[in-house]
């Protein structure tokens, strides 16, 4: 057996056949994959390979990924020989570099000869960064996330929807593994919900799921997702209290059906559109201080009392930020980012996307463009100051935030892009857990036929949180980049303050903060947040301890500086 190490690209057009290497589905052999930095993930198979077509590899024989590149070959001595070099770059797509086995003695002298090789296989690895001036391509999706009537919502059983909740994303593909972002109009997404959401997208998108980030907009009358919490629960006597798993999990393939659809569809992105305007009279910071520096008043979404509404806004990121991808033939998709508790009024069982989904929604419909909001670091902010809770306030909120994205979209400035200015950055993240969290005491409720529900499900999430930082798990805090823009994506509610710092470590560059990827440990405060007695903070809302701020700050600055 002899040992090729090569690459495949393949040209658009070729009427010679110097490398005759058809590979029919009998010859179909499990491999292993690797991707960058190596590490084992999946196993993959080539099912064909036609010079004067593509080569279509299976990985876990489900997602398929064309490839249509020409072919490198490298010999034992790490000579490179190119068999095409006259191929037009903008034909090269992706490189698979590989390895092949052939069953005879081969030189790579007789290309003919070692083309007629009838065993083919494909060991080893993983989509190159040779580049080539490859393009970035995209493509959006969209899929319902309404829950059934009678399920639980966050906080009361869904009685019916106002209007629909979504799933909404984009999949970027350059010459690496492809990314997906994406943004649901529920709650929150925790632990093994969050892992099942990822490696549903990842597997339609061909992808690993640490280049998925996966966020919700933490809309209150909108369902939760923790399958690790729903799974304690069951145990005891709880099943499908938290939330409906069926239709959570149906949602996933929903999603992952969507994308893989999508993916049929690729555009090339040929600019990225920044933008971003003030948002007038919508976030307010919802700790108002008294004088000892301890939380005198928390400023609630919906305030009665005209006197806190009365406190400056104090702490904010007024802005809302535009990220927009644009082809030959205009915007192929908005990325939207604004940092504040959605919520105007809530506790109705009536699930609706609230006032930053409608704000989406009328935008989306006015610019004919897909168009997918995150929530940034919004935990301490709300819309308290500018609402009192009365119903119509919901549409002026929703308003004002439209208002700020068409402003910031008609601000848009381009640059141009090609997939060499795409990367994404992983800091994987160790958090500590709150010392206040007892695994014997949160058991004890949890098995207490006669506690509270509510506590109940509570001290379930709060377990399975507890368990795995003490297993010492890590999450993901990651960041895209494409020319001067970073998207850095961030877990639990965390304060503003997290979203500013990003933006004053890289000033020279256009930086958006999306929050609420997994949701498990709550509210993530500053570390002196911790001693001023507030609501974010308390033990309750937040698991992590105020060690906290040591453990992300670096990892923000981290991957805002990491190269691509
Ligand atoms: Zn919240």
């Amino acid at each position: 057996m002899r040992h090729f190490l090569g690459s495949i690209n393949l040209p658009e057009r070729l009427e010679a056949n110097p490398l005759d290497m058809t590979v029919q589905q009998s010859e179909v052999r499990t491999v292993v994959m690797y991707p960058w930095p190596p590490r084992i993930v999946w196993c993959l198979r080539i099912l064909r390979h036609r010079v004067h077509n593509s080569v279509a590899i299976k990985v876990k024989s489900e997602t398929v990924i064309s490839v249509n590149r020409r072919i490198n070959i490298v010999g034992q001595g790490g000579r490179v020989v190119s068999l095409h070099k006259s191929v037009p770059s903008a034909y090269y797509r992706q490189s698979i570099l590989f390895t092949l086995m052939s069953n005879k003695n081969h030189t790579m002298k007789n290309r003919t000869q070692f083309g007629r090789t009838s065993v083919l296989l494909a060991i080893a690895f993983m989509i190159t960064r040779l580049g080539f001036g490859a393009d970035l391509r995209i493509a959006t999706f969209e899929t319902d996330a309404t829950p059934p009537v009678g399920s639980p919502l966050a906080y009361n059983p869904m009685v019916r929807a106002a209007a629909p909740l979504t799933c909404r994303g984009i999949v970027l593909v350059g010459n690496d593994l492809p990314v997906v972002l994406c943004a649901v109009d529920w709650i929150g997404i925790a632990n093994e919900g969050y892992e099942a959401w990822r490696r549903g997208l990842a597997e339609a998108a061909g992808t690993v799921p640490e280049r998925v980030s996966v966020h919700t907009l933490h809309q209150h009358d909108a369902p939760i997702c923790d399958f690790s919490a729903d799974a304690l629960l069951t145990e005891n006597g709880l099943g499908g209290a938290l939330f409906d798993s069926v239709f959570a999990r149906q949602t996933i393939h929903r999603a992952a059906e969507s994308l893989r659809e999508s993916m049929r569809h690729l555009q090339t992105v040929t600019h990225v559109g920044t933008g971003e305007a003030k948002v007038d009279k919508v976030a307010s910071n919802r700790r108002i201080l008294g004088p000892d520096g301890k939380v005198a008043h928390v400023r609630w979404t919906a305030t009665k009392d005209p006197a806190i509404r009365a406190e400056p806004e104090g702490v904010i990121d007024p802005y809302v930020k535009l990220i927009s991808f644009w082809g030959e033939n205009g915007p192929l998709g908005i990325l939207s980012y604004y940092a504040t508790h959605p919520q105007s009024y809530y506790l109705t069982g009536v699930a609706n996307p609230d006032f930053p989904g409608m704000a989406r929604n009328i935008r989306q419909h006015t610019t004919e463009v897909t168009q997918i909001h995150f929530n940034g670091a919004g935990g301490n902010i709300g819309a308290g100051k500018w609402n009192d809770g009365s119903p119509e306030n919901r549409a002026a909120l929703a308003y004002r935030l439209a208002e700020g994205m068409k402003t910031a979209w008609a601000q848009t400035t381009k640059q141009a892009v090609t997939a060499e200015n795409f990367g994404w950055s992983v800091e994987r993240i160790a958090f500590p857990a709150r010392d206040t969290l007892n695994a014997q005491k949160l058991e004890a409720i949890l098995s207490d036929r006669a506690a509270p529900v509510p506590e109940r499900k509570e001290a379930a999430r709060s377990l399975v949180w507890l368990r795995r930082c003490q297993r010492g798990e890590t999450l993901d805090l990651t960041c895209l980049a494409i020319g001067a823009v970073r998207i850095v994506n961030l877990p639990g509610e965390p304060v503003v303050e997290y979203q500013l710092a990003a933006q004053r470590f890289r000033r020279d560059l256009f930086v958006a903060v999306g929050g609420y990827t997994d949701y498990a440990p709550g509210y993530i405060c500053l570390k002196e947040h911790y001693a001023q007695n507030g609501y974010e903070d308390s033990t309750g809302a937040s698991l992590v301890a105020p060690e906290v701020e040591d453990a992300l700050m670096p990892a923000i600055r981290k991957v805002l500086n990491a190269r691509r």
